[in-house]
């Protein structure tokens, strides 16, 4: 059993000097437990803020334990009525290749049989990153039809489900991203009106002309200077949901150096949140993404890196722009 130790908390880019890669016996499931082959992880912006110690929703990953991370797996042994050999599971599998659920405070979701999707679409589209769309956009963004919705890392997991459930709900929908090629991607496949290159220098003009009548909600992703830049932006009672501000989690600045008074002026309501606020509803949420993407409604695309030694240098495409939707880590074969 291969896992991934954190060693040293990264100080800027995640480096692979920052784990210890070792190789353990594979567990052995103790009663009411399941021994998990892991096939796929799931590479989020939030694992690099466990790995830190900056204040966080969840306690920090401690120095010498395993990398904390989601992901998909088979049930391969199972002393549990909870899970069957054979069963596709999804949950808190950490960087390794097998790991123990149990019916308790390391439970893990059994996933439906003859899946219409494939294996990493359930940790993107129709998983974690489309509920945090759904829920962030809809709950929060409460965005009426007519709305401009403003989302920033547009073309990656989050980003790109939002400015599309903002369309379903006929509204103006214009992502920011990096580069002439997700920009054009999420024009021209996933349908967005209109594209931001924060690469260019005139990507304050872009702003401002793609964005006519202002902002009604701001799906907040990066933080820093492109959402100081869209606040301004922003109309009288307009909503802005803050799900994320990467720009600022590798520098260890807040991302949060900007002016507020827009939120005073023009009453913007903020509010963070994390997705597992909306825990209650995520079967509700589920089924809703699950039957727009049946539908064809709902693009998806998954940037897939093979072989779990290679996960953290691929976890760095997240912070350099490296992937386009959901990126995940093949880890064995389904
Ligand atoms: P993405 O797939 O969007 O990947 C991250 C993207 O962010 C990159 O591809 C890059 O795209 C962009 N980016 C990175 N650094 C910068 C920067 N300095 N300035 C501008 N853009 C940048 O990741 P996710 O969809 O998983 O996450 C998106 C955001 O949502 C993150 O902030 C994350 O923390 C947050 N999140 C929050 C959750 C919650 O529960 N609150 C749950 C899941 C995610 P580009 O090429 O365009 O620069």
């Amino acid at each position: 059993n291969r896992q991934f130790r954190l060693k040293t908390r990264p100080t800027g880019r995640i480096e692979t000097s920052n784990f210890d890669f070792v190789e353990q016996p594979i567990p052995e499931p103790g009663p009411g437990e399941a021994l998990i082959r892991v096939l796929y992880l799931s590479l989020d912006p939030t694992n690099r803020i466990w790995m830190s110690d900056m204040d966080q929703y969840m306690p920090p990953v401690e120095i010498g334990a395993v990398m904390r991370g989601g992901g998909i797996g088979v049930v391969v042994k199972s002393n549990s009525a909870r899970y069957k050999e054979g069963d596709h599971v999804s949950g808190l599998t950490g960087w390794q290749d097998y790991c123990i659920a149990d019916e308790g405070m390391n439970a893990m979701g059994v996933l439906p049989k003859g899946l219409p999707v494939g294996l990493p679409t359930m940790l993107g589209a129709c998983g974690m990153t489309g509920l945090t769309a759904y829920f962030g956009l809809l709950e929060l963004g409460r965005p009426e039809p007519g709305n401009t919705v403003l989302v920033s890392a547009a073309a990656g997991a989050v980003g790109s489900i939002v400015g599309q459930i903002a369309k379903i709900k006929g509204c103006r929908a214009v992502g920011i991203a990096g580069g002439p090629d997700k920009c054009r991607h999420i024009v021209e496949d996933l349908g967005f009106d209109a594209a931001v290159d924060y690469k260019r220098k005139d990507w304050r003009e872009q702003l401002a002309a793609a964005t006519p009548d202002g902002i009604d909600v701001n799906f907040e992703n990066v933080g820093g200077e492109i959402m100081e830049a869209v606040m301004a932006r922003m109309n009288l009672f307009s909503r802005m949901p803050l799900c994320g501000m990467i720009s600022g989690y590798n520098t260890g600045d807040p991302a949060m150096r900007a002016d507020f008074s827009p939120i005073l002026m023009r009453r913007i309501e903020v509010q963070g949140f994390i997705v597992v606020d909306f825990m209650a509803k995520f079967a509700e949420g589920a089924t809703q993404l699950a039957t727009w993407v049946a539908e064809g409604k709902l693009k998806h695309r998954e940037t897939i890196v093979d072989g779990l030694e290679n996960a953290p240098v691929a976890v760095n495409k997240l912070f350099d722009g490296g992937n386009i939707g959901k990126l995940v880590v093949k880890v064995a074969e389904a």
